[in-house]
This record gives structure tokens, sequence and C-alpha cells, in this order.
């Protein structure tokens, strides 16, 4: 089979669906909705993959915004394309550009899906809408709801600025909350008698900055005391609580940094006499880079002409796709929606930036590149093979003999 004709032909379809892709970006930029309420960004997805014959499973995994839009052409591998669609809260608005993501995955799905047809390609493609991105973490769901179990190979793209590259590692994250518990006094009259919980507070402080020089390069320690440290004058502070984010670029560097910080919040209590809780909540894993996949990505995108930075630079966010990527082979490339220079994501320039022609450049460009990589995919499924063996040596790596309990 001629790929260089079946690519032209996706080039072709998703020129076709330029303006419906657009409405489709346009209508969730316009209907901003925060994680696992994004009625109507679903419900518009779901109409549209319906209306391209697919056949759609609402509510995924027990969550309402949740879908899989799922298209079988025959035995052949089975190959996955993620949508995101929930906005940032606080006004920000699509300030991270999830609605272009929607619009390249679901163009994506229909260009792979009529070349299927179109050229006898055998094999499965589903279109993952998958909610909360920006935090509650919808593909994790999924991926526990076992929704990712038959799946070979997952693919989404984000946008980002400046040049576009396939992205390697990302960080992974964990949050604590520590409560210290004292005991209040009258602090002029008989300060023998409390226990100072805000002295707690800063001895961990102390503690911590001293340990983040014995921390591996690229581990990030963050704190603050939410309430701030306006005990009453005169008293001895009874009760502070102490929040900490950890990131750090694999999970055994986490854990290392994190053995080092429970150290430090004890140091607080031992100190001062006071007693300490300590609550731990687990952020979402680091990516697990696949260069099988990137590699096939980068040559689609290349050959439609776009820039794409060397290699698989890591980069300091953290996202979901970071748990999928330990379960099957993945890729999330970040592609530019402003060329100029590096911009922060989450900020108001970066929404301006999502409304561009330079944006809708980028959801047409990835509807086709991620077409192409699927059918690449299905048309040798030794690639598909090839991409699965590279993610269980590293996963191997990174966790030894123990990997598969962290797949899931
Ligand atoms: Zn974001
Ligand atoms: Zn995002």
């Amino acid at each position: 089979m001629d790929t260089q004709q079946i690519k032209s032909f996706v080039n072709d379809y998703v020129e076709e669906k330029r303006l419906e892709l657009r409405e489709l970006s346009d209508f969730i930029f316009n209907h901003p909705e925060v994680g696992f309420e994004e009625y109507e960004s679903a419900a518009v997805q779901v109409e549209f993959l319906r209306k391209y014959g697919f056949d759609v499973t609402e509510k995924a995994g027990g969550m309402d915004t949740a879908f899989l839009g799922r298209f079988d052409n025959g035995e052949g591998p089975h190959i996955s394309i993620f949508s995101e669609y929930d906005c940032l809260p606080g006004g920000l608005d699509h300030a991270c550009g999830h609605n272009l993501i929607a619009a390249a995955a679901v163009g994506a799905g229909i260009a792979a899906k009529a070349a299927m047809e179109k050229y006898g390609i055998q094999g499965s493609v589903t279109v993952v809408g998958g909610p909360a991105e920006e935090g509650g973490g919808g593909k994790i769901k999924l991926l526990q709801a076992g929704c990712f179990d038959d799946m070979d190979a997952a693919m989404a793209v984000h946008p980002t600025s400046a040049v576009s590259r396939v992205a390697g590692g990302s960080n992974t994250s964990c949050k604590y909350t520590c409560e210290y518990f004292g005991k209040p006094a009258h602090a002029g009259n008989r300060p023998w008698e409390g226990v100072n919980a805000q002295d707690a507070a800063l001895l961990f402080f102390n503690a911590m900055a001293y340990t983040r020089q014995m921390t591996e390069d690229g581990i990030r320690i963050r704190a603050n005391i939410p309430e701030g440290m306006a005990g009453a004058i005169g008293s001895i502070v009874p009760y502070t609580r102490v929040v900490c984010s950890i990131t750090a670029p694999s999970y055994r560097m986490l854990t290392d940094a994190c053995t080092k910080v429970e150290r430090c919040f004890e140091a607080g209590a031992v100190g001062t006499g006071c007693t300490f809780k300590v609550s731990k909540e687990m952020g979402y894993k680091n990516r697990i880079p696949n260069g099988v996949l990137g590699e096939l990505f980068r040559a689609n995108a290349e050959g439609l002409g776009e820039p794409m930075m060397e290699g698989m630079p890591a980069d300091n966010g953290g996202e979901d796709m970071g748990d999928v990527s330990h379960l099957i082979p993945a890729i999330n490339p970040h592609m530019t929606i402003f060329t100029d220079h590096k911009i922060s994501g989450h900020t108001d320039l970066f929404r301006e930036k999502v409304r561009t022609p330079q944006a809708e450049h980028m959801f047409m460009l990835c509807a086709k590149v991620m077409a192409d990589t699927t059918l690449d995919l299905l048309l040798d499924p030794a690639k598909v093979e090839a991409a699965k063996a590279e993610q269980l040596s590293r996963m191997q790596a990174e966790y030894g003999d123990e990997y598969e309990k962290y797949m899931r």
C-alpha cells in the first residue's frame, strides 16, 4: 500500500473538515467548563463522533463527562487518541488551550477512520474523552476502570509556545498536609506551660531548607502556611497547618525526597514537643517517553513542514497522560501555537494565543499528524510491538522488578 497516497488522502480529508473542526474548537473555547463539569464540551464531541459513525460510550469510567468513541475495522492493533476539554478555574478559562486538543483528537479520529475504510486498513481506533486534566485526573479513573486494557498505544498533543517538540519525561508529584498540635498559654506570664505549634512549623521550614541542598537535581519542594503566621499576640500558638508539595522527574527520586521531607515534619514536632499529623496525596505520574511513537510522530509532522526540536526534551509539567504512559506506550507532543518565543501557559496571554490562526494551524496539523501516526501503526504492527517493548524496558529501568505495581 502506498502510504504517501494514504497520507495525502488524510491531508485532504482534514482540510475538508477545517470549518467543522474550527467550530468545535470555538464552541469549547466559548463554553469554558471546569473539570468534571464539561457537559457541553463532552456532548459536542460525542455528537461529532456519532455523526462520523463512531460507536460512542458515554459516561465512561463512571464519569458524566468522559466518553470513548470507537471504530473497529477487523483484527489489528488498537490505537487511542486522547481528547481534553476542561478549562482552568478562576476566570482563566481556556488558558491551557484544551479546546485545541479536542479539535485535534476528534479530527485525527475521523480522518483515521475514513482512511481505514477507504484503504481497507485493519484495526481499531478510539477517541478517548478524558475529563479534568487540570485537577482530578479523569484519565486515571478511566485507566483504573480498565478502559485502556485492550489498547496498544496512546497519543495526544498539547499546545505550547516556541518550537514544537516530542515531549520526553515530565514530573511526578505529591502533596502533604502537616498539622502541628501544641498547647495554648499566656506568652508573658506562663509560657513554659505552652507548646508552640508555630515554632514547630518554623523548625520544619528550616530543616527543609537544609534538606533541599541534599536532594537530587530536578526536585522542587514548596511549602507554605495557608493560614499565615498571625497567631494572637501574647499567646503561645497551639495549632499550625503546613502544606508542602514536591515535584520530581521520577518516582524513585520523589520517594527519596518524600522520606527526607517527612523527617523534617518530624523535626518540627520533636524540637517543640508538639504532636503532628501528616497526610499525603499523590499527584500525576511522570511521563514514560516513547521513542518509537515519537519518531513516527516527528516524521509525520516534519513531512507536513513543521519544524521540530531535536530529541525528546523533558519538561517541568505534570499531566495525567503520565499515568497512561505507565500502562501503554504513549506520547504527548507539545505543538506550538506561538513561535516567536516561550510564553507561560495558564496566563491571559496564552489564552489570547489559543484563538489565533497559528492555533488553528496547530490543531489542523495535529489532526493530520495523529491520523498519519495511527495509520503507520495499523499498517505495521511490528512498530506497535516495538513501542510496547520500549515502554516495558523503560518501566523496568525506572521501577526494577516491581514495575507492574506502578502500571495502574
Ligand atoms: Zn494546564
Ligand atoms: Zn493543559
